[in-house]
């Protein structure tokens, strides 16, 4: 079952069957062939440049109760937090100071941001010269309408998973549905698209993640982001064993096979589970690092999944110290505002 993965990829490429040839990719035994394939591909349409996304976890607040995320709703259990408007938009300054030339918003859906709150938000940082990307959940139209109005260019909804019946489970009161057309609605708005899965969920399949490829290639995306699932003691979720890091390193090559221009971030829940997880994704496919610029006192609060990194360090060493990882694999920091150029591949 082991044929080559340059077949396999130049089929890939021109398949009418592409479930099947993905599928074929995720299982291949030659897992250093198609790390490597993608590494090639990402240097020959992304270059050798890592760009840099300053995170800023801005409300640990939640209406959702989606069954893996420490955040959820029911869990009574975590300490709760906002950052007022203005101390965010402070904290883009200082981002901004520290060479970031992308600032990623992000929270729990939390209706304290009202989209009055949220627009006056997204003004002043865009008033800052720098790009921003919203992270904050479902919206209606006329929301997502209103930031990007306001200014903002990109946003981020994972779709999680396109296996519905597994998302309903997964994600109570919520709908798969829904979910695509909010990134319907992103994507009609102009936004810079991102979107991906969380990998090694209880109930997931191969088969499912070959058709979550195929979803964020039909959008197409512009950024895809794989994070491997890492259990939360405080979520009612089965905790079951498996290779997250190693799968969601496969997906992400996947992604940079078919779709190779796109942004791919190295995610922070890959080096949660591999104390060089950034640096082996970004040889493996990755063309992204998102840094937290977090204050230190917010960013334990923030416990999506348990064992996050640099939970003591400030948003100044952050920078600093990812910068000399990447130079220590022979890439650079950006200099640019890393949007997604298109190369007429997709
Ligand atoms: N509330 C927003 C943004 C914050 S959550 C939203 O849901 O879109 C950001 C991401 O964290 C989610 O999209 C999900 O993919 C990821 N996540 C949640 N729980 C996780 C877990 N236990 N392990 C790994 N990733 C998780
Ligand atoms: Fe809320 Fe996002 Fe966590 Fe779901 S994944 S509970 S929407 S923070």
């Amino acid at each position: 079952m082991n044929r080559d993965i340059d077949s396999t990829l130049e089929k890939t490429v021109q398949s009418h069957n592409l479930e099947k040839e993905i599928l074929h990719l995720l299982k291949t035994k030659d897992e250093k062939k198609l790390f490597n394939t993608a590494n090639e591909t990402r240097k020959k349409y992304v270059g050798d440049e890592v760009h840099l996304r300053a995170l800023v976890e801005f409300s640990n607040y939640c209406k959702q109760n989606c069954l893996y995320c420490g955040l959820r709703r029911d869990n009574s259990r975590v300490k709760r937090y906002r950052i007022d408007p203005q101390d965010i938009i402070e904290l883009a300054k200082k981002a901004k100071s520290y060479g970031y030339k992308t600032i990623v918003l992000q929270s729990g859906e939390d209706s304290y941001y009202t989209v009055e709150k949220m627009a006056r938000i997204i003004s002043h940082i865009k008033d800052l010269d720098i790009a921003l990307t919203l992270s904050i959940g479902e919206k209606t139209f006329e929301e997502y309408k209103a930031y990007r109005d306001a200014g903002a260019d990109r946003y981020l909804l994972r779709i999680e998973t396109t296996d519905e019946n597994l998302y309903a489970k997964l994600n109570p009161g919520m709908s798969l549905k829904n979910r695509m057309r909010c990134i319907e609605n992103i994507k009609k708005l102009g936004y810079e698209v991102g979107s991906g899965i969380i990998a090694g969920l209880p109930g997931q399949t191969l088969e499912s993640i070959a058709k979550d490829i195929i979803y964020l290639k039909s959008i197409p995306v512009d950024m895809a982001g794989i994070g491997p699932f890492i259990y939360h003691s405080n979520t009612p979720i089965e905790n079951i064993e498996g290779d997250f890091f190693n799968l969601s390193l496969k997906i992400m090559a996947v992604l940079r096979l078919i779709l190779p221009d796109i942004n791919i971030p190295a995610t922070t829940a890959m080096e949660t589970l591999n104390p060089n997880g950034r640096l082996i994704a970004l040889q493996s496919g990755a063309n992204v690092v998102m840094p937290n610029a977090t204050e230190t006192i917010y960013r334990r609060h923030y416990e999506i999944y348990p064992g996050k990194i640099c939970l003591g360090d400030s948003p100044a060493h952050c920078r600093g110290c990812i910068e000399n990882k990447i130079k220590s694999i022979n890439r650079y920091v950006s200099s640019g505002k890393g949007f997604h150029i298109r190369q007429g591949v997709v």
